[in-house]
Formats: C-alpha cells, sequence, structure tokens
C-alpha cells in the first residue's frame, strides 16, 4: 500500500508508539498527583511543552487540548472576547474555523469573509478592506489544507495590528507546524493552532500557542489543568507522543519531499486536461490537482482497489459535494469534481512516483473510455 493522504493523518513513528507505549505501563501516574512517580510524569508534560514553546519561537504559551478542532473552537469561542466588534477570517480557513465563524455569524456577529486569489492565498486588498478600526478577531490559516498555498501571516498580522493594533490575530498553524519554520511572536501572531497527528504523532493531541499577557478565557473549567485554562486529566501519552513526533520531524529533510512533489507532479503533468492548483509560496507537502472529466471520489476508489490511497481535499469535509476553498479560488464545478490531495510524508519513496503516476493515468484514461468524457 502506498499511502498518499498525509495531509489527512501521519503513520506514528515508532518512536513515538514506543514512547507512548511507557505512560500506559510503567508511567501511568496522574500528574496532578503528589508523589514522586507522578511528579515525574507531570515534569515530562512540562518539558515537552517546553519543546514545542522553543518550535514556535519560544515566547508565549502552550496549553495542551484534544486537537485542533479543540483549538481553533477555544480561540473562536473563547479567546474572541470583543464579539461587539466583527470578526474577519479567511474563506479558505479548514471546517474547524470556518464552522466557527459560520456559527458566530448566525448569532448576529457580524463575519466577513475575506476572498482568496485564484492561487489559494488570502487577497490581500480584499483583506485590507474588510479589518477596520472595530475588528476584534482575524484568523488566517497558515498552509491550507486543500492546496499547500502559504499565506504571507506576517504581513497579514501587521496589516491587521496596523489598522487596529486591538484587534487578535489568530492562524491555525495544523499544515504548517513542523514543517515551516514558525515564529509565532515574531510573526506578530496572538494565538497559533498545532495538531500532532499531522507530524507523526497520535490522533487526539494539538495545541494552542498564546501570545504572553494576552488572557483567554478558560475553555474547559474543572480540576485546574493547564494553568486553569482547560481542565481534565491530560492526555499524557498523547503530550509525550507529541513531543517525540515534533523532534522526528524537525530531523526530516524537506528538499526530499519536495523532489516527491516535483518528480510526482512531473510525470503526471502530460495527462490531458490536468491542473495543478498551487501557488508561489507553496507547501512540498500538498499536490492538489484537478482532471477534467473525471469524478475524483471514483477515482480515489479504483487508485485505492491497486494499492494507493489518496485525499480529495479535506478528510474531514471530503462528504461535501463541492469543496468550498476551490470555490473561493474561483474554480468551476467540473475543476472541483475532478480534485484530488495528493500529500506526501517520511515514508514515501522516489521510486514508488513512478508507479503511482503511470497508475493514475491508466485509471484515468479507463475512466475516461467509460464514461466517454
Ligand atoms: N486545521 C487544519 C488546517 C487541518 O488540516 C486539520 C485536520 O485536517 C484541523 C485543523 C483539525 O485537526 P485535528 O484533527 O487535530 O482536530
Amino acid at each position: 500500500m502506498i499511502y498518499l493522504d498525509n495531509a489527512a493523518t501521519t503513520i506514528p513513528f515508532d518512536g513515538v508508539v514506543r514512547k507512548m507505549e511507557e505512560f500506559f505501563t510503567e508511567k501511568y501516574f496522574n500528574p496532578s498527583a503528589l508523589y514522586a512517580p507522578a511528579v515525574n510524569v507531570h515534569k515530562e508534560v512540562e518539558e515537552t511543552r517546553k519543546y514545542i514553546l522553543s518550535a514556535v519561537g519560544g515566547k508565549g504559551k502552550v496549553y495542551f487540548t484534544s486537537c485542533a478542532t479543540e483549538s481553533n473552537a477555544w480561540v473562536y469561542n473563547c479567546g474572541v472576547k470583543n464579539k461587539k466588534g466583527n470578526i474577519v477570517v479567511s474563506m479558505g480557513e479548514h471546517a474547524s474555523g470556518y464552522e466557527n465563524a459560520i456559527a458566530l455569524s448566525n448569532k448576529g456577529i457580524d463575519v466577513r469573509f475575506v476572498r482568496l486569489c485564484a492561487d489559494g492565498r488570502v487577497d490581500l486588498d480584499d483583506f485590507t478592506a474588510k479589518v477596520d478600526s472595530d475588528t476584534g478577531f482575524v484568523s488566517v490559516i497558515h498552509c491550507s489544507n486543500e492546496t499547500g498555498a502559504i499565506n504571507d501571516i506576517k504581513l497579514l498580522a501587521k496589516r491587521t495590528k496596523e489598522i487596529n493594533p486591538k484587534a487578535l490575530f489568530h492562524s491555525d498553524g495544523v499544515q504548517a507546524f513542523g514543517k515551516i519554520a514558525v515564529n509565532c511572536d515574531k510573526m506578530l501572531m496572538d494565538m497559533y493552532s498545532m495538531s500532532a497527528h499531522k507530524i507523526g504523532g497520535p490522533k487526539g493531541v494539538g495545541a494552542l500557542w498564546v501570545r504572553d499577557g494576552l488572557h483567554l478565557n478558560a475553555f474547559l473549567p474543572g480540576g485546574g489543568q493547564e494553568n486553569g485554562m482547560r481542565s481534565g486529566t491530560e492526555n499524557v501519552a498523547g503530550i509525550a507522543g507529541f513531543g517525540e513526533a515534533l523532534k522526528q520531524y524537525l530531523s526530516i529533510d524537506s528538499k526530499n519531499i519536495s523532489q516527491l512533489r516535483e518528480i510526482l507532479k512531473r510525470c503526471l503533468l502530460s495527462v490531458d486536461g490536468i491542473e495543478v492548483n498551487e501557488s508561489e509560496i507553496q507547501s512540498p507537502y500538498i499536490l492538489s490537482l484537478s482532471i477534467r472529466g473525471i469524478k475524483a471520489e471514483v477515482l480515489q476508489r479504483m487508485l485505492c482497489e491497486r494499492g494507493i490511497l489518496i485525499g480529495l481535499g479535506s478528510a474531514c469535509s471530503s462528504k461535501l459535494k463541492k469543496n468550498r476553498v476551490l470555490f473561493a479560488m474561483g474554480r468551476s464545478m467540473p475543476h472541483i469534481e475532478g480534485n484530488i490531495r495528493i500529500s506526501f510524508g517520511f515514508q514515501n519513496l522516489y521510486d514508488d512516483m513512478e508507479y503511482v503516476a503511470k497508475t493514475i493515468k491508466e485509471t484515468v484514461k479507463e475512466l475516461r473510455e467509460h464514461t466517454g468524457r
């Protein structure tokens, strides 16, 4: 099986699984308990917190959550204190941000959605027109989970603060964290969401970075864990696995990933009616392709039967008929219907790319012959 849906989730590193096992066997203690073995577990959680903080620049605070969906929900629902003002959100957000924005809009809050350019990045002119002195909160995804387009977060945060220094700037960093260098403080952000399972870590653990001095409302009141901000006994195995995954992911040479993407892209460009959805500043981990005259779900199923697993845009919203993000990029319905997302990980091999390209080409040909398109 060739797994090419790494933007949906990644295969956990062996070292991550081993590290997590320790917390189900000898280190099962509740980190809030006061006896020595529990204190040691608590120390490991705090060391991981420091390590994750160091990976996003070292300043500020990191809170552990159950996933990035939770981090985003926290930011939208408890972090956004100035709900009297307007909220500015890009059309390119992942569903875990976008749906919160829709819910706030349904409650009567002035939510302004920023257009995307044809390359998937936020339209800077539209952004500048929508942020104003009443804007309380802005959220822009760092790297698109659909196309891999990378937004210039520092520029957007700077622009926001120039217009309204009090506006809070959040970015969903799930597809960027561990893959693209990030310094949250220097990039002028107030909050940044992360997830472990996109970087070879376990599912069910995420984090939220928060700027020093910014006080968010607590997300889960209770026993006072996470400095009283997000109660609930810590997922110690998950947190330890998150730290271990980051360590291993940071050692991956992204040049190799870029080469995988280039090889596959080059081989597939000869397919008639294929278009690459990419931007000038692009994540090498994602290759979004639209193939004219095919239904992406059918191609996905046939490739699965032939040992290749690919994605269809966001796994969380793959059941939606329309790809909202491609639509916002101005793509036509046939383009959207034939959209596939190939995403790379550390386990992918150059030698497999030729087979993948050949199989995609043959399958597309078969599908077209069958449907006469
Ligand atoms: N944000 C982005 C950009 C994502 O790609 C995803 C997952 O696909 C999420 C948020 C949600 O992450 P999690 O699965 O940790 O809730």
